[in-house]
C-alpha cells in the first residue's frame, strides 16, 4: 500500500501515521519529499487489514493499493498459462477448439427443444443451452418449466450427445440443477449473489459466470474469485453486454472487457451476442468479433420460430440463420489458428 500524506505536515503528525501503519501490521518506509511525505507500507494486502480506511485521517490525502484484490483468477496464479476446462469430453480454453453453445432462451416444449438440439448438433455445437429457470423482469412473464425443463434438456442432450448449459437462479435449486447440468450458468442478475455463487461452486460443476449488467471488470473478476476460493477451478467468464445509454441495442456488448479479462485471467471467456445486442441481425458480426478477440466460445440463442418464442424472441436466430452463421464463422475460426 502507498499512503500519501497531506502537504506540509508537521513531523509529529507524519510520525503518527507511520506509527499507525506499523500498528496495522505493515512495515512503514517513509519517503520524505520537500512538500509531502509518502509512506510505502510493506505487507501482504490480501491478508493484512486494509490501510484504505486511513483516508479518514486528516493527515492522509490518498491510500493506493499496489496488489490486485483477486489472486486465484489472475494470470500470475497460473504463471501465464491458460486454463483448460474439460467438460463433457470437450476442452475449453487455451486456444483449444472454439466452443459452440447453442439453444433456445427458454426450454418451452419437447418438440421445440428436440428440433433445436438436432439443428445445432448438425452444425457442430457441443453444448445445448436452454433456460429451465428464467429470470424475468415481470412476474407475469414465462418463468421457465423448472424441473420439467431440466428433464427435457437431459433427453435432448442424451439423444444428440450434447453437454447442458442451464441457469441456476437460486441457492435452493443448486442441487437439482447440478444433477442435470454440465455447466451451471449464473445469470447477469445474480452475478454478485455471492451466496448463490458459493453454493454453485460447492456443487463442483463448472460455472459459466455471466457479467452483471452494471458490473465493473474488477467486480466480475472478484465474483469468479469466489468460485475458485471455494475450491472449484472450473469457471468461465461470459460477456453478455452491459447497460449503457444506447437504445439501438438491448445491451452494449463490451468487447474491450473481453480483451482485458484475457490479459488479467487464465480462465476461458465466452461471448453471448444474443443478450449482448438483443438483435438477431447482429449475432454474426459479434461472433466474428468474438473469434478475433480470442474468445474461447460463443453462447447463442437459437429457436425453431423466434417470432413465437416465449422469451427473447427478437434476439434468437432460426435454424437457417444459425447454419449460415456457423458456415460464415468457420474461416474466421481457422484464421485465428483454432481447430473447429
Ligand atoms: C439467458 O441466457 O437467457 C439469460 C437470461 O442471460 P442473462 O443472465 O445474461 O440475461
Ligand atoms: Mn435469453
Amino acid at each position: 500500500m502507498i499512503v500519501v500524506l497531506k502537504p506540509n505536515l508537521p513531523p509529529e503528525q507524519v510520525e503518527k501515521v507511520i506509527a499507525e501503519v506499523a500498528k496495522l501490521g505493515y512495515e512503514p518506509r517513509p519517503i520524505h519529499g520537500i512538500v509531502q511525505t509518502v509512506i510505502a507500507a510493506i505487507g501482504d494486502e490480501t491478508t493484512h487489514q486494509s490501510l484504505e480506511t486511513l483516508e479518514t485521517w486528516p493527515q492522509v490525502e490518498h491510500v493506493h493499493r499496489v496488489q490486485k484484490r483477486y489472486k486465484l483468477v489472475s494470470r500470475e496464479a497460473k504463471k501465464g498459462m491458460d486454463s483448460v476446462l474439460k467438460i463433457h469430453g470437450q476442452e475449453i480454453g487455451a486456444g483449444k477448439k472454439f466452443c459452440f453453445m447453442a439453444g433456445p432462451c427458454s426450454v418451452e416444449s419437447e418438440e421445440q427443444l428436440m428440433t433445436t438440439a438436432k439443428a445445432v448438433k448438425a452444425q457442430g455445437a457441443t453444448f445445448l443451452r436452454g433456460g429451465a429457470f428464467k429470470p424475468r423482469t415481470s412476474p407475469y412473464e414465462f418463468q421457465g418449466l423448472a424441473k420439467e425443463g431440466l428433464q427435457l434438456l437431459a433427453q435432448a442432450a442424451k439423444e444428440y450427445d450434447l453437454g447442458i448449459v442451464t441457469e441456476v437462479l437460486s441457492e435452493r435449486d443448486v442441487e437439482l440443477v447440478a444433477s442435470y447440468a454440465d455447466i451451471l450458468q449464473i445469470g447477469t442478475r445474480n452475478a454478485q449473489n455471492f451466496s448463490l455463487i458459493t453454493e454453485a461452486a460447492r456443487s463442483g460443476k463448472p460455472i459459466l459466470l455471466k457479467r452483471g449488467m452494471t458490473m465493473k471488470i474488477e467486480e466480475w473478476l472478484l465474483a469468479a474469485e469466489y468460485v475458485l476460493a471455494h475450491g472449484n477451478p472450473n469457471v468461465m467468464f461470459c460477456e453478455r453486454g452491459i447497460r449503457t445509454f444506447e437504445t439501438y441495442t438491448r445491451n452494449t456488448l463490451d468487447l474491450g472487457a473481453v480483451a482485458i479479462i484475457k490479459k488479467e485471467s487464465h480462465l476461458p471467456v465466452i461471448i453471448d451476442p444474443s443478450q449482448g445486442c438483443g438483435r438477431a441481425d447482429m449475432v454474426l458480426e459479434m461472433c466474428k468479433a468474438a473469434v478475433a478477440l480470442n474468445a474461447d466460445g460463443i453462447l447463442i440463442e437459437v429457436h425453431p420460430n423466434p417470432a413465437e418464442a416465449w422469451s427473447d424472441g427478437q434476439q434468437q436466430v432460426d435454424f437457417n440463420l444459425y447454419a449460415k452463421l456457423v458456415e460464415e464463422l468457420k474461416p474466421f475460426v481457422t484464421a485465428v489458428g483454432r481447430p473447429l
